[in-house]
């Protein structure tokens, strides 16, 4: 996948980046290492690729799987 131009904005000054993502999900947070994706250094934007979502999914299911919550209280 390569993007030269900003979905958003329309600059081509977009790039893929390589780094660290932490993202929320259902309240919780969770971490992927090198997460390859695009990101808009002028509005933001950020673009994921299939890969991308993929190990976003693979960190965030989980979570989803998780539904046992023990309180301590
Ligand atoms: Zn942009």
């Amino acid at each position: 996948m390569t993007i030269n131009q900003c979905p958003t904005c329309g600059s081509d000054r977009i790039r893929k980046v390589h780094r660290k993502w932490t993202g929320v999900f259902q309240g919780q947070t969770y971490n992927v290492e090198g997460l390859e994706f695009y990101e808009c250094p002028v509005c933001g934007e950020r673009v994921f690729g299939r890969e991308a979502i993929r190990k976003i999914e693979a960190q965030s299911a989980a979570f989803s799987g998780s539904r046992e919550i023990k309180k301590t209280a």
